[in-house]
């Protein structure tokens, strides 16, 4: 069966290319029937937070990429990795190396001297009928894996196709460190085997891991996996995605105003393609997604379209369900759209040609706050001329019926009447009711936002 694994380092966010190997992994799992594991791979103490734990979880849960098993923590498992290396002792396919740093260096530094790659020597390998050094006094070893020595390793990568390395060209790998601590390629094997992962979907930049890893899942008798190594994104302008290319965090486009259904939609094209579609549903994509049609060269994250995709499944989404987040948003501000105009009626007027939800936000705030119009604005909308007719027009709404037509007739009789251009009554009435100049078509606003507010706003 399909077991999958996201394995992160709780170094900072879930940024978007984590969060593009959690959706490829869970969405692998979840096609196959198969099982999601998370992992919390915190061995590096000095740079793992719990605060950066909940920050991925945050990011999982917001995107909806539940995990079937987990979070393992790796931090927990220790007795685990050190019981494998008592084992692998026992069993020869690992070994005590007493060389210091210095002595390290020095064989390093003769290495470079003969122009050879700098690397271990193997001068504490067992080997049959060879005479180990005479262990030095008050030194903590190091334990290191016996690599082969000869031969290669080969894995047909799901993306990258086949990959070959000779075992000549790898060292023997530490897998503890003087103090006991097991290493990170060694927890990551342990952990790939004990949870039985079937398929391997990580970021390439672990590449040059994959063929020690192997060797020793071999050496423990471990079912190899497979593995799927996903290309790298890079920014709009073809280098490494960053912060300088906008939101690092998964959790930023939420605060953004971006939809999940987006945001999954867009990291799904990140790298993988389905014919010409190009939007999609989570469904659809669980039911096409393989690793089949992941392309091996790099992605290019584009804003551009993120904000087209986003627009749309806005547009896709009833105002009553954006109501919710919409109204969080203007709680966030110090805004209660209590007492106020229906807020999904408001949500309606700007949904369609929004592109996030703060966009709707800050269109949306204007109904329900004090209103503070800048004296720019009032010296250059609100002249005499037009302070008149809006009491005119005040006047007309007192009695009109409240819908579209009517509202509509009553702006244009006022127009009639004081000798004036639509633009000329009905920028002020926007500058007026809601502090900008341009909004929906204007009756509509009327008819939203209420004969009470309205009167009182031009009061
Ligand atoms: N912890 C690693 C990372 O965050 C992933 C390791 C793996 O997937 O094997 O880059």
């Amino acid at each position: 069966t399909v077991r999958t694994r996201f394995a992160p380092s709780p170094t900072g966010f879930l940024h978007i290319g984590g969060a593009r190997t959690a959706l490829f992994s869970w969405a692998f799992a979840r096609h196959h029937g198969g099982q999601f594991v998370l992992r919390i791979e915190d061995t590096d103490v000095a740079r793992s937070t719990p605060e950066a734990v909940q920050a991925i979880l945050d990011g999982m849960n917001w995107l909806e990429l539940g995990h079937d098993e987990g979070p393992f923590y790796q931090m927990q498992r220790m007795d685990r990795y050190k019981a494998v290396i008592a084992e692998m002792l026992a069993a020869g396919t690992a070994y005590y190396c007493y060389t210091q740093p210095d002595e390290l260096e020095a064989i390093r530094e003769a290495q470079r001297a003969r122009g050879e790659k700098p690397r271990y020597d193997g001068r504490w390998r067992p080997e049959a009928g060879k005479t180990l050094p005479a262990v030095p006094a008050g030194v903590q070893p190091v334990i290191r894996f016996k690599n082969p020595l000869d031969g290669v390793v080969a894995w047909d990568d799901l993306v990258k196709g086949r990959i070959e390395i000779a075992n000549a060209e790898m060292d023997d790998l530490i897998i503890a460190r003087a103090d006991g601590t097991p290493t990170y390629n060694f927890c990551v094997v342990v952990d790939d085997w004990d949870m039985r992962i079937s398929h391997v979907i990580r970021g390439d930049d672990h590449v040059n891991n994959t063929p020690r890893q192997i060797n020793i899942l071999k050496a423990l008798g471990a079912v190899v996996p497979q593995y799927a190594h996903l290309s790298m994104i890079l920014g709009d302008d073809g280098t490494k995605l960053s912060k300088r290319h906008g939101a690092v965090s998964v959790m930023q486009y939420h605060e953004e105003g971006y939809l999940k259904e987006a945001v999954i939609n867009y990291l799904a094209r990140l790298g993988w393609s389905h014919g010409d579609d190009e939007v999609f549903s989570r469904e659809q994509f669980v039911e096409w997604f393989d690793l089949d049609h992941i392309t091996p060269s790099a992605a290019q994250f584009n804003t551009e379209k993120l904000k087209w995709l986003n627009a749309h499944y806005i547009k896709q989404t009833a105002p009553e369900v954006l109501a919710a987040d919409i109204a969080q948003r203007l709680a966030q501000r110090g805004v209660s759209v209590a007492g106020g105009p229906d807020l999904a009626a408001v949500i309606a007027l700007y949904r369609d040609r929004a592109s996030t939800l703060v966009e709707i936000a800050d269109a949306a705030a204007p109904y329900y706050a004090a209103l503070q119009i800048s004296d720019e604005l009032a010296a250059q909308h609100l002249t005499d001329v037009a302070r008149d007719a809006l009491a005119a027009l005040a006047g007309r709404l007192q009695s009109a019926s409240w819908d579209k037509a009517a509202l509509s007739a009553a702006i244009k009789e006022t127009c009639t009447e004081k000798g004036l251009k639509m633009p000329q009554l009905a920028i002020p009435l926007r500058v007026k009711l809601l502090g900008v100049t341009q909004t929906p078509s204007i009756d509509a606003v009327l008819e939203v936002f209420g004969r009470e507010a309205v009167l009182q706003r031009l009061g």
